[in-house]
């Protein structure tokens, strides 16, 4: 008979598929609320989103979620007050009184095999080759940062670029290209959220264009005078969310495989803080 699992044995659970050694040292990932010690906290729903802003935990409220994951963590830095007058504070709160717990995976989930990239690349329909920036503790060289990929058939870069607008979420953003927009595109390095400063990997790894988020002038001026190197710049949450869906697909195995009575939800909540696009004048 399945059972309902304790939030101990799903946050086990996360920790296995994203192991908080493996986030950089910077990064703050983990349980960062939840009763995790009690017997009794049992999580029947989970709910996936990128960021731990107050309309997704407002959303878990209203899905009855007990266990919440997030890319993005909620507190990067240290705090002295959770007092609801902050917003990140309210978060918390919302959290607490109802019972749910909140945990991250950040860039214990970039490098993961498969990672955030991993989940971008299939969206666009691309095949993976390997990771850009290999990470030096796997023997296996799957983990790492960002992914070198194929594209079969080759795509001009405008409909390469029209691709990812219409395979990744809508946001006001949409999907802006730099380089000559007839060029072939065969070879991909993509890298969920701000990828920018990956320029001499992806140059390293010859490949046709770069797609990520959060390219700023000169960085993305400054590759395309190095090389024809064709530039792709998505909204950071757009890029990031194929992977909600992924982690729920790997906590869906982990819970069919023990028999566990769990159910996964990924939010569709647009949380791109832009909201609003005008086209430049004709
Ligand atoms: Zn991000």
């Amino acid at each position: 008979m399945s059972e309902t699992p304790t939030l101990r044995e799903v946050i086990d659970a996360l920790d296995a598929l994203w192991p908080r050694a493996r986030a950089e040292a910077w990064d703050a990932v983990g349980t960062v609320c939840g009763d995790v010690p009690n017997p009794r906290a049992r999580v029947g729903r989970v709910l996936f989103a990128v960021d731990p802003v107050q309309e997704i935990a407002d959303e878990a409220v209203a899905l009855g979620a007990d266990l919440l994951v997030t890319h993005h963590p909620l507190y990067l830095r240290g705090t002295t007050s959770v007092a609801a007058d902050t917003f990140k504070g309210r978060v918390v709160h919302t959290l607490i009184k109802h019972d749910i717990a909140l945990h991250v995976a950040h860039t214990n989930a970039d490098t993961a095999d498969p990672g955030v990239s991993d989940a971008l690349a299939g969206a666009l329909g691309l095949r993976v080759l390997g990771p850009l920036v290999p990470d030096a503790g796997d023997p296996a060289g799957r983990r790492g940062l960002g992914r070198i990929c194929a594209l079969d058939p080759p795509l001009t870069l405008a409909e390469f670029a029209e691709r990812a607008a219409a395979r990744l979420p809508t946001t006001a953003q949409g999907v802006r290209a730099a380089g000559d927009p007839d060029q072939r595109i065969g070879t991909v390095a993509v890298c969920g959220g701000s990828g920018d400063s990956l320029f001499a990997d992806v140059r390293a790894a010859g490949v046709d264009a770069y797609l990520t988020a959060d390219l700023r002038h000169h960085p993305a001026s400054e590759a395309r005078e190095h090389s024809p190197l064709a530039l792709v710049d998505a909204a950071h949450y757009a890029t990031e969310w194929p992977w909600c869906e992924q982690a729920a697909a790997q906590l869906d195995a982990v819970a069919e495989r023990h028999g566990w009575e769990l159910r996964t939800h990924v939010s569709r909540a647009v949380t791109d803080p832009w909201t609003a696009h005008a086209p430049a004048a004709p």
